[in-house]
């Protein structure tokens, strides 16, 4: 097995507390990762052949030590984060994210019929951009709101942002959408969305590491190995004890 990106969610403290959050982040969670620790691991995995590592969370950017954390790693690795995008309206942290300048930013839209939400993200991306960071959208569909996503993914396009630019992830649980439903949103039969999409199996170059330092080889798997240490080692050996692959439906 050669892993080439591991995504880390740096923590479950998130103050935005979805109700459909995967790893449920809320206002009361907590940092179990320290930045030392986060640090040592990632440059551990890229001193193995890891090539990119995706910060998530919770709100990476509620995380003490994201921006050390950010420098220290893009020497070595390409680094992207995920954000809900609330946190880089304040100027201070936006200035900060320019100066460490991470490889790449997606800002999550978790409901499309939000016209604020549409409209902060797409400022957001193209504020981004301006400075030399990719910047692109995660873009959260449900089969309760195909019409309004519709319509959101439209109004994206016809201001500016390119389909490649989009990643258009279904939903899990009851409200998930179907691959059809995807593509309608997506106005295109070519579109950006999870690797598991047509086929949920285990990839051999992709794992998640969650908060509280399991791991899994889908950041929504039910089922997750404990790491037996904080580097490369430990994280191929959890990855070896899992015994089942537990699917997230
Ligand atoms: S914004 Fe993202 S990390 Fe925060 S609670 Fe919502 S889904 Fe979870």
């Amino acid at each position: 097995m050669q892993l080439e990106l591991v995504s880390i969610d740096l923590s479950n403290y998130c103050s935005k507390a979805c109700t459909f959050c995967y790893n449920q982040s809320n206002a009361k969670g907590v940092a179990q990762w320290q930045p030392n620790e986060v640090i040592s691991f990632a440059l551990d995995c890229a001193a193995n052949g890891v090539k990119a590592f995706s910060l998530g969370g919770g709100e990476p950017f509620e995380y003490a030590g994201i921006f050390e954390v950010i420098s220290a790693l893009t020497p070595h690795l390409f680094v992207s984060i995920t954000s809900n995008g609330l946190p880089l309206i304040d100027k201070k942290i936006f200035d900060k994210l320019i100066s460490h300048k991470p490889n790449k930013i997606h800002v999550s839209i978790h409901n499309p019929s939000d016209k604020e939400e549409l409209r902060r993200s797409l400022f957001l991306v193209r504020k981004i951009a301006k400075f030399g960071i990719k910047a692109g959208l995660n873009f959260l569909v449900s089969n309760q709101q195909i019409e309004s996503a519709k319509y959101a993914s439209m109004w994206l396009y016809r201001n500016g942002i390119l389909s490649n630019q989009i990643i258009f992830i279904p939903i899990k649980g009851k409200y998930a959408p179907s691959t059809k439903q995807l593509a309608e949103v997506a106005g295109t039969e070519q579109f950006q969305s999870t690797f598991c999409l047509t086929e949920c199996k285990p990839s051999a170059r992709f794992c998640s590491v969650s908060y509280d330092k399991k791991v899994n080889y889908c950041s929504y798997s039910k089922s997750k190995e404990t790491m037996t240490s904080l580097d490369y080692s430990g994280l191929i050996n959890a990855l070896q004890n899992i015994k089942t692959f537990a699917p997230c439906y």
